[in-house]
């Protein structure tokens, strides 16, 4: 590995030669173009199946042992929450903080949790540190046991929360709202349910998740298959037996075939294939999986924190990813490694003034060379050199979300289980024994979907299988047809005191839970200023809306650094048609950190600028 000095001579950018950088930078461009354009697929997003029909059961919750049994409710409230996820439980606990206490959460699920409480396949890890991934820590007192906590750990906390702040009371579960309608002279929501509920809401939030609704590959018979199958978020323990950590005894006489090689697999396929007879891992873009390096929690550290340290260590992290020079780095994993590499090779060389072509150079570089790094693992794990290729990701790091497991590459040195690399193409077809490659038939009796979930901003409302009716009827599902349409990624024009969560042109962290919290704390800041000064009616004005989506629309590096990128959902599978629809883009262009800042100034200043209030 280069010294960082070796990029820069008397404070001019220097690139080393392909000798010295132990790889060419252009070959490795145009390596990166060919597997990109090899991936790249004419039917953008549209080659997925989505889950409909007869397909519905592959959304079925698998995981309710009764039904909840309870006549209708008609109801008049503050706030309505749409999700009791991570999101929609920060936003119930921020209010009640606040003291808006006439609340209610509706959430389809059988608990609390959201992605933890449906996504509980074998190996399910976050891959934020816990500390500060796991919400309200020091309201609860609780220490994680692990640096990355796994599933059950996780879920188990958000249950913590659910008692902790009282939310169980008002949580409707079993529960899907089906159609939220505004009430312009009222000035009121009305929510109707699936259980026959009547909801009526001065204010509704809706957090229902950005990656919810599996979605399966589109590909010639993908109803003919007979064997046993289920979706990775839906995991079937009773069929495979073991449970989120492990030991799926009943996979011993089982062929078992994995379609995806994205996150979720990377974490479920070292116990699918530490116990299954035979087990097939489709491949179609490898992902990057650098080492875990988990540990236990130190109690003595985690005794010594002091109140606020939760907080201080997430600004610490987003500081750093964002490029916001920090004394020292908390966090210290494979997530500020990368970003500090950068920007510790521009602080300490003294280089100053690179033009923005220049620090994407250097940039590129240094993606490149923790691509080798990350790649020439493989060759010291992976024991067949065939295999071992086939492993290695040619992309950029930021291009997928990147991995860290440290059981995921040993896995293929098992006789039992075979890399099926599609390179680039995907799975041909299924049969009713089968999946066809290449012309070749491997049957399974279970074939395990980990392909990922539906992501387009164009369909946010069948997602969350929600039609939003604002003012004058106008529907939401078709104003935001062409793409989403938000002042702050939190509000719409036309749709008057309703509040969304999550990626919405909000501004972009790893730590999901970070941008939630703060997206929590400035809804419960902003309902109660608005409730204290009379105003009964929140919506943004459609020029404020305007100007905000030209300003997340514009180019910017991110938009930049992804449209080189392999397709996937991130950049809206590389489809130029669809540029601003992939889940990394319209974010906002300076980044999660200042976004929230923006946000809290903006309410210091307390003139509700770009909203109509009434
Ligand atoms: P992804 O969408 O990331 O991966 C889906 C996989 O299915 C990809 O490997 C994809 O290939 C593959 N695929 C799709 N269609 C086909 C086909 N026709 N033939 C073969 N393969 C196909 O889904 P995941 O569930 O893995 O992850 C979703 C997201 O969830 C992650 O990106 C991450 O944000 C989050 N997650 C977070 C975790 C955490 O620790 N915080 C853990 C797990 C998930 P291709 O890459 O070519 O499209």
């Amino acid at each position: 590995m280069n010294k960082p000095n070796q990029f820069f001579s008397d404070g001019k950018l220097r690139i080393p030669s392909a000798a010295e950088l132990g790889f060419d930078p252009a070959a490795m461009r145009e390596k990166y173009a060919f597997e990109r354009d090899r991936r790249l697929r004419t039917e953008g997003a549209t080659q997925y199946q989505e889950i409909d029909g007869d397909l519905e059961r592959y959304s079925d919750d698998p995981h309710i042992t009764s039904r909840i049994e309870r006549a209708p409710v008609a109801e008049d409230i503050d706030v309505a929450v749409l999700g009791a996820g991570f999101g929609g439980m920060l936003m119930a606990a921020r209010l009640q903080e606040a003291g808006i206490t006439n609340f209610r959460i509706i959430e389809r699920a059988g608990d609390f949790g959201g992605t933890w409480y449906w996504n509980r396949y074998p190996g399910a890890q976050c891959d934020v540190e816990s500390y500060i991934y796991l919400p309200l820590l020091d309201e609860t007192g609780y220490m994680p046991s692990l640096k990355y906590a796994f599933q059950p750990e996780i879920y188990e906390h958000a249950k913590r929360i659910g008692n902790h702040f009282d939310l169980y009371s008002r949580a409707y579960f079993q529960t899907q709202a089906r159609e939220m309608r505004w009430d312009d002279i009222e000035t009121r929501w009305t929510i109707t349910t699936d259980r026959g509920d009547v909801i009526r809401a001065r204010h509704i939030v809706i957090s229902s998740g950005s990656l919810n609704r599996p979605k399966l590959p589109g590909i010639p018979g993908i109803r003919d298959f007979k064997g046993h199958t289920f979706h990775t978020s839906r995991w079937d323990y009773a069929y495979t037996g073991g449970s989120p950590t492990g030991n799926l005894d009943k996979l011993s006489d089982k062929r078992v075939a994995i379609i995806g090689t994205g996150a979720t697999a990377i974490q479920s396929i070292p116990h699918v294939g530490a116990t299954a007879q035979q087990l097939y891992v489709f491949q179609r873009t490898p992902s990057a999986v650098d080492e875990r390096r988990n540990r236990p929690t130190d109690p003595a550290w985690f005794a010594s924190l002091r109140p606020g340290w939760q907080q201080d260590r997430n600004d610490n992290f987003t500081k750093l990813l964002v490029g916001v020079a920090v004394e020292q780095d908390l966090v210290n994993d494979g997530w500020t490694e990368l970003f500090k590499s950068l920007g510790e090779l521009m602080d300490t060389t003294g280089a100053t003034a690179l033009t923005s072509e220049e620090v994407k150079l250097l940039g590129e570089i240094v993606d490149f060379q923790h691509d080798e790094r990350v790649r020439s693992r493989i060759d010291t794990i992976v024991k067949d050199a065939k295999t071992a290729e086939a492993l290695k990701a040619w992309y950029r790091p930021w291009c997928k979300r990147p991995t860290f497991n440290d059981d995921y590459l040993p896995t293929f040195n098992r006789p039992n289980v075979t890399l099926v690399d599609t390179k680039g193409k995907g799975v041909e077809r299924l049969t009713e024994k089968g999946i066809v490659v290449d012309g070749v038939e491997y049957e399974v009796d279970c074939l395990i979907f980990a392909t990922g979930f539906e992501v387009s901003r164009a369909t946010y409302t069948r997602q969350a299988a929600l039609e939003i009716f604002g003012r004058d009827g106008a529907k939401l599902g078709d104003y935001w047809s062409r793409g989403m349409r938000t002042y702050h990624g939190l509000m719409s024009y036309g749709f008057p005191n309703c509040y969304h969560m999550g990626f919405t042109q909000t501004g972009y962290t790893p730590n999901f839970t970070y941008q939630l919290d703060k997206q929590s704390q400035h809804l419960a800041a902003m309902l109660v200023d608005a409730k204290a000064r009379g105003h009964k009616v929140l919506e943004p004005t459609k020029q404020a809306e305007e100007d905000y989506l030209a300003l997340v629309m514009a180019p910017n590096p991110m938009s930049d650094y992804l449209s080189t990128c392999t397709p996937g959902y991130y950049n809206a599978e590389g489809s130029a048609q669809a540029a601003n629809d992939g889940f990394l883009q319209g974010q906002y262009p300076e980044g999660g950190l200042r976004f929230y800042e923006m946000l809290a100034e903006w309410r210091a200043k307390g003139d509700y600028a770009g909203l109509n209030v009434r």
